[in-house]
Protein backbone atom coordinates (compact mmCIF):
# COMPACT_ATOMS: atom_id res chain seq x y z
CA UNK A 1 0.00 0.00 0.00
CA UNK A 2 1.10 3.62 -1.19
CA UNK A 3 2.85 5.27 1.88
CA UNK A 4 3.82 8.93 2.36
CA UNK A 5 6.25 10.43 4.93
CA UNK A 6 5.93 14.19 5.81
CA UNK A 7 7.84 15.79 8.10
CA UNK A 8 8.83 11.80 9.95
CA UNK A 9 5.61 11.08 9.63
CA UNK A 10 4.73 7.96 7.82
CA UNK A 11 0.83 7.03 6.71
CA UNK A 12 -1.14 5.64 4.07
CA UNK A 13 -2.39 7.80 1.53
CA UNK A 14 -5.22 5.28 0.52
CA UNK A 15 -8.88 5.76 0.07
CA UNK A 16 -11.08 5.32 3.03
CA UNK A 17 -14.33 2.91 1.55
CA UNK A 18 -15.80 0.73 4.05
CA UNK A 19 -14.02 0.92 6.51
CA UNK A 20 -11.01 -0.49 4.67
CA UNK A 21 -7.75 1.59 3.32
CA UNK A 22 -8.02 0.67 -0.57
CA UNK A 23 -5.23 1.33 -2.75
CA UNK A 24 -5.67 -0.04 -6.52
CA UNK A 25 -5.00 2.79 -8.25
CA UNK A 26 -3.38 2.18 -11.50
CA UNK A 27 -2.49 5.66 -11.44
CA UNK A 28 -1.48 8.39 -8.70
CA UNK A 29 -1.43 12.42 -8.72
CA UNK A 30 1.63 13.81 -6.57
CA UNK A 31 1.35 16.25 -3.60
CA UNK A 32 3.58 19.33 -3.38
CA UNK A 33 4.96 21.16 -0.89
CA UNK A 34 4.48 24.85 -2.09
CA UNK A 35 7.50 26.27 0.24
CA UNK A 36 9.60 24.35 -2.13
CA UNK A 37 8.15 24.65 -5.42
CA UNK A 38 10.04 23.03 -8.05
CA UNK A 39 11.76 20.29 -5.21
CA UNK A 40 10.73 16.72 -5.95
CA UNK A 41 7.06 15.79 -4.80
CA UNK A 42 6.27 14.99 -0.98
CA UNK A 43 4.73 11.99 -2.89
CA UNK A 44 1.81 10.21 -4.47
CA UNK A 45 -1.48 9.84 -3.72
CA UNK A 46 -4.43 7.20 -5.71
CA UNK A 47 -5.76 8.74 -8.67
CA UNK A 48 -9.57 7.31 -8.08
CA UNK A 49 -11.81 6.70 -10.65
CA UNK A 50 -15.60 6.23 -11.34
CA UNK A 51 -14.35 2.04 -9.91
CA UNK A 52 -13.78 3.73 -7.00
CA UNK A 53 -16.70 5.95 -6.60
CA UNK A 54 -19.01 3.60 -7.18
CA UNK A 55 -17.20 1.32 -4.44
CA UNK A 56 -17.39 4.28 -2.32
CA UNK A 57 -21.16 4.79 -3.13
CA UNK A 58 -21.95 1.30 -2.77
CA UNK A 59 -20.48 1.27 0.57
CA UNK A 60 -22.44 4.64 1.98
CA UNK A 61 -25.71 3.07 0.35
CA UNK A 62 -24.90 -0.28 2.38
CA UNK A 63 -23.86 1.39 6.24
CA UNK A 64 -26.98 4.26 5.63
CA UNK A 65 -29.77 2.28 7.07
CA UNK A 66 -27.88 1.39 10.25
CA UNK A 67 -26.24 4.53 10.74
CA UNK A 68 -29.80 6.39 10.46
CA UNK A 69 -31.51 4.00 12.21
CA UNK A 70 -28.97 5.01 15.28
CA UNK A 71 -30.53 7.98 17.66
CA UNK A 72 -28.83 11.21 17.52
CA UNK A 73 -27.05 10.35 21.17
CA UNK A 74 -25.70 6.96 19.77
CA UNK A 75 -24.41 8.66 16.47
CA UNK A 76 -22.27 11.24 19.02
CA UNK A 77 -20.36 8.80 20.29
CA UNK A 78 -17.75 8.28 17.53
CA UNK A 79 -18.18 11.41 16.19
CA UNK A 80 -16.64 12.69 20.03
CA UNK A 81 -14.34 9.87 19.99
CA UNK A 82 -13.12 11.43 16.48
CA UNK A 83 -13.04 15.06 17.86
CA UNK A 84 -10.91 13.69 21.08
CA UNK A 85 -8.35 11.94 18.16
CA UNK A 86 -8.05 15.10 16.25
CA UNK A 87 -7.56 17.12 19.50
CA UNK A 88 -4.64 15.08 20.70
CA UNK A 89 -3.43 14.86 16.59
CA UNK A 90 -3.12 18.85 16.61
CA UNK A 91 0.80 18.76 16.07
CA UNK A 92 0.58 15.78 13.75
CA UNK A 93 -2.23 17.39 11.58
CA UNK A 94 -1.10 20.98 11.71
CA UNK A 95 2.40 19.38 10.21
CA UNK A 96 0.96 17.60 7.80
CA UNK A 97 -1.59 20.27 6.28
CA UNK A 98 1.13 23.17 6.82
CA UNK A 99 3.57 21.01 4.28
CA UNK A 100 1.26 20.34 1.26
CA UNK A 101 -1.15 23.67 1.82
CA UNK A 102 1.48 25.90 3.16
CA UNK A 103 -0.66 27.38 5.65
CA UNK A 104 1.28 28.72 8.63
CA UNK A 105 1.70 25.65 11.28
CA UNK A 106 1.51 27.86 14.33
CA UNK A 107 -1.68 28.87 13.28
CA UNK A 108 -3.04 25.82 11.58
CA UNK A 109 -2.65 24.18 15.10
CA UNK A 110 -3.62 26.94 17.38
CA UNK A 111 -6.64 28.03 15.28
CA UNK A 112 -7.90 25.96 12.44
CA UNK A 113 -7.65 22.67 12.98
CA UNK A 114 -9.17 22.84 17.02
CA UNK A 115 -12.28 23.96 14.96
CA UNK A 116 -12.15 20.72 13.68
CA UNK A 117 -12.26 18.72 16.54
CA UNK A 118 -15.26 21.32 17.85
CA UNK A 119 -17.17 21.16 14.47
CA UNK A 120 -17.28 17.38 15.09
CA UNK A 121 -18.53 17.79 19.20
CA UNK A 122 -20.79 20.64 18.47
CA UNK A 123 -22.83 19.17 15.26
CA UNK A 124 -23.07 15.93 17.35
CA UNK A 125 -24.44 17.66 20.52
CA UNK A 126 -26.73 19.64 18.50
CA UNK A 127 -28.73 16.41 16.56
CA UNK A 128 -29.00 15.55 20.05
CA UNK A 129 -30.81 18.16 21.80
CA UNK A 130 -33.08 18.91 18.76
CA UNK A 131 -36.37 19.47 19.86
CA UNK A 132 -39.37 18.67 17.40
CA UNK A 133 -41.47 21.18 16.69
CA UNK A 134 -45.11 20.33 18.05
CA UNK A 135 -48.28 21.77 17.52
CA UNK A 136 -52.44 21.43 17.92
CA UNK A 137 -54.40 21.98 14.99
CA UNK A 138 -58.40 21.36 15.09
CA UNK A 139 -58.20 17.48 15.55
CA UNK A 140 -54.69 16.66 14.89
CA UNK A 141 -51.57 17.03 16.44
CA UNK A 142 -48.54 18.35 13.68
CA UNK A 143 -44.99 16.83 14.52
CA UNK A 144 -42.01 17.90 12.58
CA UNK A 145 -39.37 14.89 12.36
CA UNK A 146 -35.64 15.61 10.84
CA UNK A 147 -35.24 12.06 8.71
CA UNK A 148 -31.83 11.41 7.61
CA UNK A 149 -31.81 11.72 3.95
CA UNK A 150 -29.04 9.08 2.36
CA UNK A 151 -25.85 9.02 1.39
CA UNK A 152 -24.31 12.71 0.89
CA UNK A 153 -21.14 13.93 -1.31
CA UNK A 154 -18.90 16.43 0.43
CA UNK A 155 -16.24 17.73 -1.92
CA UNK A 156 -14.28 20.48 -0.73
CA UNK A 157 -11.49 23.32 -1.85
CA UNK A 158 -7.79 22.85 -1.26
CA UNK A 159 -7.32 25.94 1.49
CA UNK A 160 -7.61 24.98 5.51
CA UNK A 161 -8.70 21.37 3.78
CA UNK A 162 -9.32 19.77 7.16
CA UNK A 163 -10.92 22.34 8.94
CA UNK A 164 -13.34 23.20 6.30
CA UNK A 165 -13.94 19.58 5.45
CA UNK A 166 -15.13 18.72 8.54
CA UNK A 167 -17.57 21.59 9.07
CA UNK A 168 -19.46 20.13 5.91
CA UNK A 169 -18.96 16.56 7.19
CA UNK A 170 -19.77 16.90 10.94
CA UNK A 171 -23.71 17.83 10.30
CA UNK A 172 -24.04 15.49 7.59
CA UNK A 173 -23.25 12.54 9.88
CA UNK A 174 -24.52 14.04 12.80
CA UNK A 175 -28.16 14.13 10.72
CA UNK A 176 -27.86 10.53 10.26
CA UNK A 177 -26.30 10.50 6.55
CA UNK A 178 -23.28 8.38 5.32
CA UNK A 179 -21.03 10.37 3.84
CA UNK A 180 -18.26 10.17 0.66
CA UNK A 181 -15.86 13.12 1.47
CA UNK A 182 -13.53 14.15 -1.59
CA UNK A 183 -11.06 16.27 -0.61
CA UNK A 184 -9.30 18.69 -3.28
CA UNK A 185 -6.10 17.35 -5.20
CA UNK A 186 -3.88 20.08 -4.50
CA UNK A 187 -3.88 19.60 -0.53
CA UNK A 188 -5.53 15.83 0.07
CA UNK A 189 -2.92 14.93 2.56
CA UNK A 190 -4.28 16.28 6.20
CA UNK A 191 -7.75 13.83 4.88
CA UNK A 192 -5.15 10.86 5.10
CA UNK A 193 -4.78 11.44 8.60
CA UNK A 194 -8.33 11.87 8.98
CA UNK A 195 -9.03 8.37 7.39
CA UNK A 196 -7.18 6.85 10.18
CA UNK A 197 -9.02 8.43 12.85
CA UNK A 198 -11.93 7.67 11.60
CA UNK A 199 -11.01 3.98 11.39
CA UNK A 200 -9.99 4.41 15.47
CA UNK A 201 -12.96 6.73 16.23
CA UNK A 202 -14.69 3.13 15.33
CA UNK A 203 -17.69 4.52 12.88
CA UNK A 204 -19.79 1.69 11.28
CA UNK A 205 -17.59 1.07 7.95
CA UNK A 206 -18.92 2.47 5.46
CA UNK A 207 -20.65 5.89 7.01
CA UNK A 208 -17.91 7.76 6.48
CA UNK A 209 -15.21 7.41 3.36
CA UNK A 210 -12.91 9.07 1.78
CA UNK A 211 -11.89 9.22 -1.54
CA UNK A 212 -9.20 10.73 -3.58
CA UNK A 213 -8.38 12.06 -6.81
CA UNK A 214 -9.20 14.71 -9.99
CA UNK A 215 -12.69 17.09 -9.45
CA UNK A 216 -13.55 15.72 -13.35
CA UNK A 217 -12.64 12.25 -12.64
CA UNK A 218 -13.43 10.53 -9.39
CA UNK A 219 -15.50 13.90 -8.38
CA UNK A 220 -17.57 13.87 -11.31
CA UNK A 221 -18.96 10.05 -10.81
CA UNK A 222 -19.58 10.94 -6.75
CA UNK A 223 -21.80 13.23 -7.95
CA UNK A 224 -23.64 12.25 -11.01
CA UNK A 225 -24.41 8.92 -9.07
CA UNK A 226 -27.95 8.76 -9.01
CA UNK A 227 -27.79 7.26 -5.22
CA UNK A 228 -26.65 10.02 -3.67
CA UNK A 229 -28.99 12.30 -1.75
CA UNK A 230 -27.23 14.88 -0.50
CA UNK A 231 -24.46 17.59 -2.59
CA UNK A 232 -22.48 19.43 -0.38
CA UNK A 233 -20.09 21.69 -2.13
CA UNK A 234 -17.19 23.99 -1.32
CA UNK A 235 -14.93 25.98 -4.35
CA UNK A 236 -15.44 28.12 -6.80
CA UNK A 237 -19.14 28.90 -8.89
CA UNK A 238 -17.46 26.88 -11.91
CA UNK A 239 -17.86 23.74 -10.46
CA UNK A 240 -20.35 24.67 -8.63
CA UNK A 241 -22.19 24.94 -11.82
CA UNK A 242 -21.62 21.92 -12.68
CA UNK A 243 -22.07 20.07 -9.88
CA UNK A 244 -25.28 21.95 -9.62
CA UNK A 245 -26.31 20.23 -12.68
CA UNK A 246 -25.76 16.84 -11.73
CA UNK A 247 -27.99 17.78 -8.37
CA UNK A 248 -30.76 19.15 -10.52
CA UNK A 249 -30.51 16.24 -12.80
CA UNK A 250 -31.24 13.83 -10.23
CA UNK A 251 -33.32 16.40 -7.56
CA UNK A 252 -30.39 16.38 -5.17
CA UNK A 253 -31.22 19.03 -2.82
CA UNK A 254 -27.53 20.87 -3.47
CA UNK A 255 -25.71 24.07 -1.01
CA UNK A 256 -22.50 25.76 -2.25
CA UNK A 257 -20.18 27.60 -0.19
CA UNK A 258 -18.07 30.01 -3.26
CA UNK A 259 -15.97 32.48 -3.67
CA UNK A 260 -16.08 35.86 -2.60
CA UNK A 261 -14.95 39.51 -2.88
CA UNK A 262 -15.63 41.04 0.15
CA UNK A 263 -15.82 44.89 0.95
CA UNK A 264 -13.60 46.62 3.86
CA UNK A 265 -15.38 49.59 4.75
CA UNK A 266 -13.73 52.70 6.63
CA UNK A 267 -16.00 55.50 7.27
CA UNK A 268 -14.49 58.43 8.19
CA UNK A 269 -15.58 58.02 12.07
CA UNK A 270 -13.76 55.13 12.45
CA UNK A 271 -10.91 53.87 14.10
CA UNK A 272 -8.79 54.26 11.12
CA UNK A 273 -5.44 52.43 12.62
CA UNK A 274 -7.33 49.19 13.34
CA UNK A 275 -9.11 49.19 9.91
CA UNK A 276 -5.92 49.52 8.34
CA UNK A 277 -4.32 46.87 10.32
CA UNK A 278 -7.41 44.68 9.69
CA UNK A 279 -7.10 45.62 5.59
CA UNK A 280 -3.18 44.54 5.72
CA UNK A 281 -4.02 41.53 7.06
CA UNK A 282 -6.06 39.97 4.06
CA UNK A 283 -2.65 39.05 3.06
CA UNK A 284 -2.33 36.75 5.48
CA UNK A 285 -1.49 33.64 4.24
CA UNK A 286 -1.15 34.72 0.34
CA UNK A 287 -4.92 36.09 0.50
CA UNK A 288 -6.23 32.58 -0.35
CA UNK A 289 -9.17 32.71 1.89
CA UNK A 290 -12.93 32.84 0.43
CA UNK A 291 -13.73 35.68 2.76
CA UNK A 292 -10.63 37.93 2.29
CA UNK A 293 -11.75 41.36 2.20
CA UNK A 294 -10.06 42.33 -1.08
CA UNK A 295 -12.21 45.44 -1.77
CA UNK A 296 -11.18 48.57 0.13
CA UNK A 297 -13.59 50.99 0.17
CA UNK A 298 -12.28 54.21 2.31
CA UNK A 299 -13.96 57.86 2.76
CA UNK A 300 -12.18 60.00 0.62
CA UNK A 301 -11.30 62.38 3.58
CA UNK A 302 -9.56 59.90 5.30
CA UNK A 303 -8.01 57.92 2.27
CA UNK A 304 -4.32 59.42 2.83
CA UNK A 305 -4.75 58.85 6.76
CA UNK A 306 -5.38 55.48 5.97
CA UNK A 307 -2.94 54.21 3.66
CA UNK A 308 -0.05 55.36 5.86
CA UNK A 309 -1.27 53.36 8.33
CA UNK A 310 -1.88 50.58 5.95
CA UNK A 311 1.23 50.56 4.11
CA UNK A 312 3.44 50.53 7.82
CA UNK A 313 1.62 47.13 8.88
CA UNK A 314 2.16 45.92 4.66
CA UNK A 315 5.58 46.38 5.15
CA UNK A 316 6.10 44.36 8.92
CA UNK A 317 4.89 41.66 6.95
CA UNK A 318 6.91 38.58 6.03
CA UNK A 319 7.16 36.34 3.24
CA UNK A 320 8.53 32.73 4.55
CA UNK A 321 8.56 29.28 4.85
CA UNK A 322 4.93 27.68 7.11
CA UNK A 323 7.21 26.37 9.52
CA UNK A 324 8.82 29.97 10.35
CA UNK A 325 7.18 31.55 13.62
CA UNK A 326 8.18 35.01 12.20
CA UNK A 327 6.19 34.16 8.58
CA UNK A 328 2.80 35.89 8.38
CA UNK A 329 2.90 35.39 4.37
CA UNK A 330 2.83 31.90 3.04
CA UNK A 331 3.30 31.22 -0.44
CA UNK A 332 0.39 30.31 -3.26
CA UNK A 333 -0.21 26.65 -3.42
CA UNK A 334 0.49 25.93 -7.04
CA UNK A 335 2.59 27.32 -9.53
CA UNK A 336 -0.51 27.08 -11.66
CA UNK A 337 -2.57 29.16 -9.10
CA UNK A 338 0.43 31.58 -9.47
CA UNK A 339 0.37 32.00 -12.91
CA UNK A 340 -3.94 33.00 -12.46
CA UNK A 341 -2.65 35.62 -9.54
CA UNK A 342 -0.04 36.98 -11.80
CA UNK A 343 -2.33 37.62 -14.76
CA UNK A 344 -4.71 39.41 -13.01
CA UNK A 345 -2.17 41.93 -12.01
CA UNK A 346 -0.75 42.22 -15.77
CA UNK A 347 -4.22 42.20 -17.04
CA UNK A 348 -4.87 44.99 -14.65
CA UNK A 349 -2.07 47.16 -14.94
CA UNK A 350 -2.66 46.92 -18.82
CA UNK A 351 -5.84 48.11 -18.98
CA UNK A 352 -4.71 50.98 -17.25
CA UNK A 353 -5.25 50.20 -13.10
CA UNK A 354 -2.77 51.98 -10.91
CA UNK A 355 -0.14 49.39 -9.32
CA UNK A 356 0.44 51.15 -5.46
CA UNK A 357 2.22 48.29 -4.31
CA UNK A 358 3.55 44.89 -5.16
CA UNK A 359 2.50 43.18 -8.27
CA UNK A 360 5.93 40.84 -8.48
CA UNK A 361 7.04 37.50 -7.44
CA UNK A 362 8.88 37.67 -4.47
CA UNK A 363 11.66 35.42 -5.31
CA UNK A 364 12.22 33.39 -8.56
CA UNK A 365 11.36 30.24 -9.19
CA UNK A 366 8.75 29.96 -5.85
CA UNK A 367 5.40 30.98 -5.53
CA UNK A 368 5.16 34.13 -3.23
CA UNK A 369 3.85 37.65 -4.69
CA UNK A 370 4.98 40.56 -3.12
CA UNK A 371 1.77 41.99 -0.98
CA UNK A 372 0.04 43.87 -3.77
CA UNK A 373 -2.46 47.11 -3.70
CA UNK A 374 -4.26 48.19 -6.93
CA UNK A 375 -6.19 51.69 -7.45
CA UNK A 376 -9.15 50.36 -10.43
CA UNK A 377 -9.39 53.31 -13.47
CA UNK A 378 -13.26 51.86 -12.86
CA UNK A 379 -15.48 50.22 -10.51
CA UNK A 380 -15.90 47.60 -13.65
CA UNK A 381 -12.29 46.96 -13.58
CA UNK A 382 -11.51 43.21 -13.68
CA UNK A 383 -9.16 43.16 -10.53
CA UNK A 384 -12.67 44.66 -8.51
CA UNK A 385 -15.08 42.51 -10.05
CA UNK A 386 -13.67 39.02 -9.70
CA UNK A 387 -12.09 36.86 -7.35
CA UNK A 388 -8.33 36.64 -7.56
CA UNK A 389 -7.75 34.37 -4.19
CA UNK A 390 -3.99 36.01 -3.61
CA UNK A 391 -2.51 38.59 -2.21
CA UNK A 392 -3.89 41.15 -4.46
CA UNK A 393 -6.42 43.91 -2.98
CA UNK A 394 -8.20 47.23 -4.75
CA UNK A 395 -8.52 50.36 -2.83
CA UNK A 396 -11.56 52.82 -4.04
CA UNK A 397 -12.68 56.00 -2.15
CA UNK A 398 -16.43 57.04 -1.50
CA UNK A 399 -17.96 60.15 -0.61
CA UNK A 400 -21.21 59.12 1.59
CA UNK A 401 -22.93 56.00 2.61
CA UNK A 402 -24.98 55.68 -0.07
CA UNK A 403 -21.73 55.42 -2.81
CA UNK A 404 -20.26 53.40 0.09
CA UNK A 405 -23.69 50.08 -0.02
CA UNK A 406 -23.39 50.77 -3.56
CA UNK A 407 -20.14 50.12 -4.71
CA UNK A 408 -20.52 47.61 -1.96
CA UNK A 409 -22.86 45.60 -3.72
CA UNK A 410 -21.81 46.55 -7.43
CA UNK A 411 -20.26 42.83 -7.71
CA UNK A 412 -21.60 39.33 -8.42
CA UNK A 413 -20.73 38.04 -5.20
CA UNK A 414 -22.13 38.55 -1.80
CA UNK A 415 -20.53 36.40 0.83
CA UNK A 416 -19.28 38.15 4.07
CA UNK A 417 -18.39 42.20 4.61
CA UNK A 418 -16.29 43.88 7.22
CA UNK A 419 -17.60 47.95 8.23
CA UNK A 420 -15.25 50.35 10.26
CA UNK A 421 -17.26 53.10 12.03
CA UNK A 422 -18.38 54.22 15.77
CA UNK A 423 -21.77 54.95 15.06
CA UNK A 424 -24.21 52.39 16.10
CA UNK A 425 -27.07 53.72 13.82
CA UNK A 426 -24.92 53.36 10.90
CA UNK A 427 -23.75 50.00 11.76
CA UNK A 428 -27.53 49.01 12.17
CA UNK A 429 -28.13 50.67 8.47
CA UNK A 430 -24.97 49.84 6.31
CA UNK A 431 -24.85 46.28 8.16
CA UNK A 432 -28.74 45.69 6.56
CA UNK A 433 -27.98 47.28 3.15
CA UNK A 434 -24.89 45.85 2.40
CA UNK A 435 -25.79 42.41 0.57
CA UNK A 436 -23.87 39.93 2.17
CA UNK A 437 -24.04 36.30 3.91
CA UNK A 438 -22.18 37.83 7.10
CA UNK A 439 -21.40 41.56 7.64
CA UNK A 440 -18.80 42.24 9.95
CA UNK A 441 -18.63 45.58 12.10
CA UNK A 442 -15.48 46.60 13.41
CA UNK A 443 -14.27 42.85 14.06
CA UNK A 444 -13.51 39.80 11.40
CA UNK A 445 -13.88 36.10 11.04
CA UNK A 446 -15.51 35.64 14.78
CA UNK A 447 -17.94 32.76 14.32
CA UNK A 448 -20.54 31.27 16.20
CA UNK A 449 -21.11 28.00 14.70
CA UNK A 450 -24.91 28.01 15.21
CA UNK A 451 -25.27 30.96 13.06
CA UNK A 452 -25.84 30.77 9.56
CA UNK A 453 -23.35 30.83 7.11
CA UNK A 454 -23.31 30.99 3.07
CA UNK A 455 -23.10 33.82 0.26
CA UNK A 456 -25.47 35.85 -1.76
CA UNK A 457 -25.13 36.03 -5.49
CA UNK A 458 -22.46 33.68 -6.88
CA UNK A 459 -20.86 33.21 -3.73
CA UNK A 460 -23.50 30.57 -2.87
CA UNK A 461 -26.44 28.44 -2.25
CA UNK A 462 -27.79 27.66 0.54
CA UNK A 463 -26.30 28.04 4.43
CA UNK A 464 -24.41 26.12 6.80
CA UNK A 465 -24.10 26.47 10.11
CA UNK A 466 -26.50 24.84 13.47
CA UNK A 467 -30.00 24.13 12.53
CA UNK A 468 -29.59 25.20 8.49
CA UNK A 469 -26.58 22.94 8.08
CA UNK A 470 -28.91 20.22 9.86
CA UNK A 471 -31.75 20.94 8.15
CA UNK A 472 -30.35 20.47 4.98
CA UNK A 473 -28.98 16.96 5.65
CA UNK A 474 -32.58 15.91 6.53
CA UNK A 475 -35.90 15.08 4.78
CA UNK A 476 -38.13 17.19 7.11
CA UNK A 477 -41.48 15.55 7.48
CA UNK A 478 -44.67 16.04 8.87
CA UNK A 479 -46.27 13.17 10.94
CA UNK A 480 -50.06 14.53 11.74
CA UNK A 481 -52.28 11.84 14.08
CA UNK A 482 -55.99 12.51 14.75
CA UNK A 483 -56.14 12.88 18.20
CA UNK A 484 -58.22 10.87 20.09
CA UNK A 485 -57.73 8.16 17.18
CA UNK A 486 -54.68 6.15 18.84
CA UNK A 487 -53.54 5.50 22.54
P1 LIG B 1 -12.50 24.26 -7.28
O1 LIG B 1 -13.93 24.57 -7.55
O2 LIG B 1 -11.54 24.26 -8.39
O3 LIG B 1 -12.39 22.80 -6.61
C1 LIG B 1 -13.07 22.46 -5.43
C2 LIG B 1 -13.29 20.97 -5.39
O4 LIG B 1 -14.15 20.59 -6.46
C3 LIG B 1 -12.02 20.13 -5.54
O5 LIG B 1 -12.07 19.06 -4.65
C4 LIG B 1 -12.12 19.64 -6.97
O6 LIG B 1 -11.44 18.42 -7.18
C5 LIG B 1 -13.61 19.45 -7.10
N1 LIG B 1 -14.11 19.41 -8.49
C6 LIG B 1 -13.65 20.09 -9.58
N2 LIG B 1 -14.39 19.78 -10.66
C7 LIG B 1 -15.33 18.91 -10.27
C8 LIG B 1 -16.40 18.23 -10.93
N3 LIG B 1 -16.63 18.39 -12.23
N4 LIG B 1 -17.18 17.40 -10.21
C9 LIG B 1 -16.98 17.23 -8.88
N5 LIG B 1 -15.98 17.82 -8.21
C10 LIG B 1 -15.17 18.66 -8.88
O7 LIG B 1 -12.06 25.25 -6.11
P2 LIG B 1 -10.61 25.38 -5.44
O8 LIG B 1 -9.71 26.05 -6.40
O9 LIG B 1 -10.21 24.08 -4.84
O10 LIG B 1 -10.95 26.35 -4.21
C11 LIG B 1 -10.92 27.73 -4.31
C12 LIG B 1 -12.32 28.27 -4.37
O11 LIG B 1 -13.07 27.85 -3.25
C13 LIG B 1 -12.34 29.79 -4.31
O12 LIG B 1 -13.28 30.30 -5.21
C14 LIG B 1 -12.75 30.07 -2.87
O13 LIG B 1 -13.32 31.32 -2.66
C15 LIG B 1 -13.71 28.96 -2.63
N6 LIG B 1 -13.90 28.73 -1.19
C16 LIG B 1 -15.10 29.07 -0.61
C17 LIG B 1 -15.29 28.88 0.76
C18 LIG B 1 -16.61 29.26 1.43
O14 LIG B 1 -16.87 28.82 2.53
N7 LIG B 1 -17.44 30.06 0.80
C19 LIG B 1 -14.26 28.36 1.53
C20 LIG B 1 -13.06 28.04 0.92
C21 LIG B 1 -12.90 28.22 -0.45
Amino acid sequence: MATITVRGQTFSTAHLIDGQRVDDAESTFPSHNPCHWGAAPLGAVPRGDAKVATLAVDAAVRAFPGWAAMSPAERREPMHRLAALIDASLDRIAAVEASDMAMRFESLKMRVIPRAARNFRVYADMAVAYEERVWHSNTTANRVLRMPAGPAVIITPWNAPFMLSSWKVAPALAAGNTVILKPAEWSPLSACLLAEMIVEAGFPPGVFNIVHGLGHEVGDALVTDPRVRRLSFTGSPATARKIGAAGAKNIVPFTAELGGKAPLIVFDDADIDMAAKKAAGQYDDSGQSCMANTRLLVHQSVRDEFLAHFYAYTAAHVLGDAFDDATTITPLIHGDHLDRVLGFVDRAIKSGDKLLLGGKRHREGQLWIEPTLIEPQSNESEIVQNEVFGPVLSIQTFADEAEAVALANSTRYGLSAVLYTSSAARAERVGRLVRAGTVWVNCYLIRDLTAPFGGTGISGLGREGGDFALDFHSDLKTLQILEDSVS
